[in-house]
């Protein structure tokens, strides 16, 4: 071979007696076959073979795996972020005419992906109240209604809801149901074992962890959807970068552990919350306080650290003054980090069904892994200022 050649094409080294407990990171557009009809019968790999490097790399099926098997789904399909997945699920079910419904508390640019992608689309979206009853709530199926969303417990609000029960309604009128389990982790919630036919994670939050990466998951029920997905993400060109995986896999390492500690953490500091205000102002359904309380028991396992507390109008800028004095605690959006973060939330501009609560500003906190009394310091003055 020429130098020229060489510098292209390094020699093969064994990888004989090579083991690594590291995810390796294989990158790739082009994969290469043994010979021309290996590559003119490419399409007969299937949707688990490798024929181009967009559909998948070993780096991102052993990451597909893991979601997967965390999920107990039937196939689990990566996206740049948490909210490319939720987009996949509504472009791949809904048609023109076809109706989805969206709950009052859900990420907020999922509305406005169905008010200015959908609609002028001819996509219709109808909001509902997350905490009307079930039956409430499947009085709003229809003819036309196909998928059902649910955030439980919702963005900012965590507002509950009984998936299970709303799924024997859903599939009982064949409309299909899918939740953003991004709160709660697979480790707290499998919604597929539950029926949910699409569940969303953004692996952004707890699974990165570390506030680097960007990027989401659907893991689908049945294997039909997983086909359907994959191929609808194949003709919109998604695909995620096997660097990214790789760092989603080392966080996924020591998730468990982060969870357990940010958990303990938010739900003493929710409660020490309570003894000063009143437990009306602080939302986190793992409170016995809360009065969804008991939907959460039924399906979660446990809870996360992210929780909020509603700032009553007239303590508005104490509080805020307060927030802007915290050492420890960052301002930012996103969460589930190893760093703690504060979000002040104005939701009601997104709701349709306005509560008490949900009018006023409310501050999203997310518990890192800082010491927990370095984190108290920061939030003393701000549970002070409402309790003045
Ligand atoms: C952050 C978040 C998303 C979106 O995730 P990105 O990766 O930031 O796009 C979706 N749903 C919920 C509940 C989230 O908190």
């Amino acid at each position: 071979m020429s130098d020229t050649t060489t510098c292209v094409r390094a020699p093969e080294i064994s990888e004989e007696g090579y083991a690594s407990l590291a995810a390796s990171v294989h990158r790739a557009s082009t994969i290469v076959f043994p010979n021309s009809a290996a590559y003119a019968n490419r399409a007969e790999r299937g949707a688990d073979g490798y024929t181009y490097g967009l559909s998948g790399t070993p780096t991102t099926r052993k990451l597909q795996a893991a979601i997967n098997e965390l999920q107990t789904a039937e196939g689990t399909l990566l996206l740049p972020s948490g909210q490319a997945a939720i987009m996949l699920v509504f472009v791949s079910v809904l048609k023109p005419g076809d109706t989805v419904l969206i709950p009052d508390c859900a990420y907020p640019p999922v509305r406005s992906f169905c008010e200015n992608f959908l609609t002028p689309r001819g996509m219709h979206h109808r909001v509902y109240n997350p905490s009307a009853s079930t039956d409430e709530i499947a009085l709003l199926f229809d003819k036309t209604v196909r998928l059902i969303w649910v955030e439980t417990p919702g963005s900012t609000t965590m507002e509950m809801t009984d998936v299970s029960a709303l799924v024997a309604k859903a599939h009982g009128r064949d409309v299909l149901v899918g939740c953003d389990n991004t709160w709660a982790t697979p480790l707290n919630f499998k919604p597929v074992s539950v029926g949910v036919d699409f569940v969303v994670e953004a692996l952004t939050k707890y699974p990165g962890g570390h506030s680097d990466v960007l990027m989401g998951s659907v893991s689908v029920r049945t294997r039909d959807w997983f086909l359907s997905l994959k191929s609808m993400m194949s003709m919109m060109g998604l695909g995620v970068s096997p660097d990214d995986c790789a760092l989603v896999l080392r966080g996924l390492q020591t998730m468990p552990l982060r969870l357990r500690h940010s958990e303990k953490i938010a739900l003493e500091f929710a409660q020490m919350m309570c003894d000063r205000i009143s437990p009306d102002l602080v939302l986190h359904p793992a409170l016995a306080s809360n009065p969804e309380h008991t939907l959460w028991r039924r399906h979660f396992s446990g809870a996360s650290g992210v929780f909020s507390i509603v700032i009553p109008d007239d303590k508005l800028s104490a509080v805020t003054a307060a927030i802007d004095c915290a050492k420890t605690f960052s301002i930012g959006a996103s969460w589930g980090g190893t760093h703690s973060l504060l979000a002040p939330m104005s939701v009601a501009t997104d709701r349709t069904f306005p509560w008490p609560g949900n009018t006023n500003m409310i501050l999203r906190i997310s518990i890192g892994l800082e010491d927990p009394d370095d984190l108290w310091r920061d939030l003393m003055p701000i549970v002070d200022a409402i309790a003045s």
